[in-house]
C-alpha cells in the first residue's frame, strides 16, 4: 500500500484493538466495531506557514493527515471548497459572522466526494475489482463516479425515494444501479443480500469502511485555515449518519494536538424532526440513540433512522459543548429558499436543515452577538431543484 509516513494503521473504536491497514480493510474482526485510522502525530511536522504555502486546490493538501499519498489517490480535486461570508444571515441571526462552507462545489455536488475519494483509494490499494454500498443517494452517486475513475465496477443500492439526479447519475457513471422499493433500510437489506452472493465486493458503506469519516474530516481543516486560524465558535452540521460530524470532531482534536489551534469549535447536529434520533438522545441525556420506527422527512440525506455511530456523535456534541436541534420539513424548505434569496447560495434540502437549525439556535439565544457561526452546505441545491420548486408551488408561488 502507498500509505503516508505517519499513518500507523487502524484502531477499533469499541474494543481498542489495533490492526494493520494492509490486512484489515473494514470492521473489527473481533467485535465488529468501526475501525478508525491512527497516526503517529509526533512524526507529523506541520505548521501554519507550511500549510499556507500550499495551493488551496484539493483536500489532499492535508496529505500528512490522510492515510494514503496524494500521488496514489483516486482524486478529482475534491474539497478546497469556498467558505462564503453571509452578512445578511449574520444580521438576521444576531451574530458577528455567519459563513457557509459550500460543499456543493465538489465534483458530484456534495461532500460525499471527500469520503469516497479516500474509500475508493483504499479499495484500489486492496486490489478490489468491485465496490458496493447502500445509500440515500448522494454517496451512491459519488461512489459510482470515483469507481468509474478508478476502473472499478460499482454496485449501488438506492431506495425508491432517492432523488432523480442521484439515480440518473449512477447510471451515467456506469454503475450497476439497484433501486429498491421502500426506504434506506430496505436498500440496506438488498445490499446485504448482494454482498452475501458476491464475496469479492468491497463495501464502501459508512463506518464499514474506515475511510469515509477520515476523508470528511478535511472540511474542518479547511474551515480553520480559511478563517486564518481563528476557530469558529459554532459549526452547524446536517446530521444523518454523522460521518462528517465525527470527522470534523477528530480533525479539530488533531489540529489542537498538533498545536495548530488552541480550542475546538462547538459542534451542533441539525436533523429533521421526522427523523431525529440524535436530537432525541441528546435532549434525553442518553449515550446512544433509539432507532426511529417510521422515519419520514423530505431530507433524504438525513433520513437515517438507525445511526450506528450515535455514541461517537453524542460524545462529539457534549465534548465540544455543542448541541442538537430538530426542525420541521416546511421550516427547512423555507430556510433553503431564504438562503437562496438572501445570500444567493443554493442548498439541497438536507443541508438547509443546518441553516434552519442555526436560525432556531440563534432564536433560543445559543449564540452570542460576537460569535462566528459556520453552516455546512453539504450539497448543491440544484440536485433537488424540483423539491425546492414544489415547496414554492405549495405556497402558491
Ligand atoms: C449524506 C448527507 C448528509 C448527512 O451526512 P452524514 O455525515 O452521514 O451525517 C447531509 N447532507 C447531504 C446533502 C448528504 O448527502
Ligand atoms: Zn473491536
Amino acid at each position: 500500500m502507498e500509505t503516508t509516513d505517519a499513518f500507523t494503521g487502524l484502531e477499533c473504536v469499541d474494543c481498542g484493538a489495533a490492526y494493520d491497514a494492509e490486512t484489515e480493510s473494514h470492521q473489527c474482526p473481533d467485535c465488529g466495531g468501526t475501525l478508525d485510522p491512527t497516526y503517529d502525530y509526533d512524526a507529523i511536522d506541520l505548521d501554519r506557514e507550511t500549510l499556507e504555502s500550499r495551493p488551496f486546490d484539493s483536500m489532499w493538501r492535508y496529505e500528512e493527515l490522510l492515510p494514503f499519498t496524494r500521488e496514489s489517490a483516486v482524486t478529482m480535486h475534491e474539497g478546497a471548497t469556498a467558505l462564503v461570508d453571509c452578512p445578511n444571515l449574520a444580521e438576521e441571526m444576531g451574530v458577528e459572522r455567519v459563513l457557509i462552507k459550500d460543499e456543493g462545489r465538489n465534483p458530484t455536488g456534495t461532500f460525499k466526494d471527500r469520503g469516497q475519494t479516500v474509500a475508493v483509494t483504499a479499495a484500489t490499494q486492496h486490489g478490489a475489482t468491485d465496490v458496493a454500498l447502500a445509500s440515500a443517494g448522494n454517496a451512491g452517486q459519488a461512489a459510482a463516479a470515483y469507481a468509474g475513475r478508478a476502473g472499478l465496477d460499482s454496485h449501488v443500492y438506492l431506495p425508491s425515494r432517492s432523488g432523480f439526479t442521484n439515480k440518473a447519475m449512477v447510471n451515467v457513471h456506469g454503475g450497476d444501479m439497484n433501486v429498491v422499493g421502500g426506504r434506506i433500510d430496505d436498500a440496506g437489506g438488498a445490499y446485504e443480500e448482494g454482498l452475501d452472493e458476491h464475496d469479492d465486493w468491497y463495501p464502501l458503506q459508512t463506518f464499514v469502511t474506515p475511510y469515509r469519516h477520515e476523508g470528511k474530516k478535511t472540511m474542518l481543516y479547511e474551515i480553520v485555515e480559511q478563517l486564518e486560524w481563528e476557530v469558529p465558535d459554532a459549526i452547524c452540521y446536517p446530521t444523518g449518519g454523522g460521518v462528517g460530524l465525527i470527522g470534523m470532531y477528530k480533525a479539530a482534536t488533531e489540529f489542537r494536538d498538533l498545536g495548530l489551534i488552541d480550542e475546538v469549535p462547538s459542534l451542533y447536529a441539525a436533523q429533521a424532526s421526522g427523523c431525529a434520533p440524535i436530537v432525541d438522545a441528546y435532549e434525553d441525556g442518553r449515550d446512544e440513540h433509539e432507532p426511529v420506527e417510521t422515519p419520514d422527512t423530505i431530507c433524504g440525506g438525513l433520513e437515517i433512522p438507525d445511526p450506528g455511530a450515535s455514541p461517537w456523535i453524542l460524545e462529539a456534541l457534549r465534548e465540544t459543548d455543542g448541541g442538537a436541534v430538530a426542525m420541521d420539513d416546511p421550516d427547512i424548505l423555507d430556510a433553503a429558499t431564504q438562503v437562496a434569496q438572501h445570500e444567493g447560495l443554493e442548498m439541497v434540502p438536507s443541508s438547509a436543515a443546518a441553516a434552519s437549525g442555526a436560525w432556531e439556535l440563534a432564536e433560543r439565544g445559543e449564540f452570542d452577538g460576537d460569535e462566528t457561526v459556520v453552516i455546512l452546505n453539504t450539497g448543491a441545491g440544484n440536485k433537488e431543484a424540483d423539491v425546492l420548486r414544489s415547496h414554492l408551488m405549495s405556497q402558491g408561488i
